[in-house]
C-alpha cells in the first residue's frame, strides 16, 4: 500500500488499524465473512475504471469486450451453483436486488406486499416504515409464533388470504431455523401472489444443500454475495427464464446506472471458489460450529431464541439476565469478540438497546476454526455475560481471544 501511504496517510493509518482489529479479534457478526485474497485482488483492480451500462453484448459504451466475458462468467457460475435458469449479478447490494423485484412485480404507491417484521427477524428492505420499501408499498408483516419462536405457516396463510398481497417475501436476517420456501410459494399461489425468497444470509447453505434451496421453488430469489457466499459486497437475483427480461429491465435501466464491474468480476471469482467441493464442506462446518456454540451456551444456562439453531446463527435472549443487548455487545467487543445486539420475538426495548444478541459463525469458520474452538469461544462468551462489569474477566478473555485468533490467521502473509 505504498501509494496510499503517500497520498493519504490518514486512510492508510485507519486501514492498518482495521487490519489489526480483524486479525486479532473474533468476528461473530452473522452477516459477515472474510473474502479470499483472489477476491480482494479483483476488487482492488483496474476493473473499476470503466462504465459498462447495459448487459453483455448490449452495452451503451464501447470497449466493454472484456467486461462482457467477466459478467458472463459470473452469470454462468451463479446459474450453475444454484441450478437456476437465469441470473442477474448487477445489483449493487442485497437491498438493491430486493428493490428490483419490487419494481418488477408491484405498482408503486398502490400494491400490497407481505413480509416478516424486522423486530422478529426480517430485514429493513422488506417493508420497514423507515425504508423505501415501507414508504412505497402497502406492507403487512408476519412474525414468528411467540411460543415456539418459529414461523407458523398457517398464520402466514391466513394473513395472506386476508391481505391479498401482490408479493409475499420470505427470508430473514435473524432467524435461526429452517425456512420452508415451498410452503411460502404455495401460500402465494393460493392467493394469486408472487413469492420472493431473500436468501442473503443463507445463500451458501442453499447453494450447497445444507439448507433447502429456494431456487426453482419460488418465483424470485434475491441474495447478497458477501455473507455465507463469501464474496465481494454486492447482490444478485435468480429466477426462471420467463422472468429474465422483466428482472433485467428492473435492475438496469430501472434502478441502477453503471454496474460495479470490479465487483462483478470479483463475484465471478467467489462463485468459482463456491463451485469447489470444499465450499460444501465449509458450509456444513458453519452449521456444525453454530450448533456447537449453541450447546455450550445452553449448558451455561443461557436462553436461546427457539432453543437452538439449524443454520449459521443463534440468538441469545438476555431478558432474564438483567442486561441489555447493547451492554452485552459493548462488553464482548471490549474482550475482542464482535457481535451485534438484536431484537428478540418478545422484545420490550428499542432497536438501539434490545434484549438479544445475534451470533454467527461464517467468518470464524472461514478462518478454519472447528468444534474444539467453538467450545472455547462459547465458554468465553458465557464468562463475559456472567458479569459484564468484571474488568478482570474481560481482560483475561481478551488475552485468550488474541491467542486463539493468532492460531488462525485470516491472511497468513499479512500478519
Ligand atoms: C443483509 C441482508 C440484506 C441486504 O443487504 P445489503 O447488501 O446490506 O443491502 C437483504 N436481505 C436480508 C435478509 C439480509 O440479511
Amino acid at each position: 500500500m505504498l501509494n496510499l501511504k503517500k497520498t493519504d496517510p490518514e486512510i492508510a493509518d485507519l486501514l492498518e488499524k482495521e487490519k489489526q482489529r480483524q486479525i486479532q479479534g473474533l468476528e461473530l457478526i452473522a452477516s459477515e465473512n472474510l473474502v479470499s485474497k483472489a477476491v480482494l485482488e479483483v476488487m482492488g483492480s483496474i476493473f473499476t475504471n470503466k462504465y459498462a451500462e447495459g448487459y453483455p453484448g448490449k452495452r451503451y459504451y464501447g470497449g466493454c469486450e472484456f467486461y462482457d466475458v467477466a459478467e458472463d462468467l459470473a452469470r454462468e457460475r451463479m446459474k450453475k451453483l444454484f441450478g437456476a435458469e437465469h441470473a442477474n449479478v448487477q445489483p449493487h447490494s442485497g437491498t438493491q436486488a430486493n428493490m428490483a423485484i419490487y419494481f418488477a412485480t408491484m405498482e408503486c404507491g398502490k400494491d400490497r406486499m407481505m413480509s416478516m417484521s424486522l423486530s422478529q427477524g426480517g430485514h429493513l428492505s422488506h417493508g420497514s416504515p423507515v425504508s423505501f420499501s415501507g414508504k412505497m408499498y402497502q406492507v403487512t408483516q408476519y412474525g414468528v409464533d411467540l411460543e415456539t419462536e418459529m414461523l407458523d405457516y398457517g398464520i402466514v396463510e391466513e394473513l395472506a388470504k386476508k391481505v391479498r398481497p401482490r408479493l409475499i417475501v420470505c427470508g430473514a436476517s435473524a432467524y435461526p431455523r429452517r425456512i420452508d420456501f415451498k410452503a411460502f410459494q404455495e401460500i402465494a399461489d393460493g392467493v394469486g401472489a408472487q413469492c420472493m425468497a431473500d436468501i442473503a444470509h443463507i445463500a451458501g447453505l442453499c447453494a450447497t444443500g445444507v439448507h433447502e434451496t429456494s431456487v426453482g421453488v419460488v418465483d424470485f430469489t434475491t441474495t447478497t454475495t458477501h455473507k455465507t457466499l463469501r464474496g465481494p459486497r454486492g447482490g444478485a437475483i435468480l429466477c426462471d427464464k420467463e422472468y429474465a427480461q422483466m428482472v433485467d429491465k428492473a435492475v438496469f435501466p430501472g434502478m441502477q446506472g453503471g454496474p460495479l464491474m470490479h465487483t462483478i468480476a470479483a463475484k465471478a471469482v467467489c462463485l468459482k471458489e463456491a463451485l469447489q467441493p470444499s465450499f460444501t464442506e465449509y458450509n456444513r462446518q458453519i452449521v456444525k460450529n453454530a450448533q456447537k456454540i449453541a450447546d455450550v451456551l445452553l449448558d451455561a444456562g443461557l436462553r436461546l431464541v427457539s432453543g437452538g439453531t439449524d443454520n449459521h446463527l443463534l440468538l441469545i435472549d438476555l431478558s432474564d439476565r438483567g442486561i441489555t443487548g447493547l451492554e452485552a455487545e459493548i462488553a464482548l467487543g471490549r474482550a475482542g469478540i464482535t457481535v451485534n445486539k438484536n431484537t428478540i420475538p418478545r422484545e420490550t426495548r428499542s432497536p438501539f438497546v434490545t434484549s438479544g444478541l445475534r451470533i454467527g459463525t461464517p467468518a470464524i469458520t472461514t478462518r478454519g476454526m472447528k468444534e474444539a474452538e467453538m467450545e472455547q469461544i462459547g465458554a468465553l462468551i458465557a464468562q463475559v455475560l456472567r458479569d459484564i462489569h468484571d474488568e478482570a474477566v474481560i481482560r483475561k478473555v481478551k488475552d485468550e481471544v488474541v491467542a486463539l485468533a493468532s492460531r488462525f490467521p485470516i491472511y497468513p502473509e499479512l500478519a
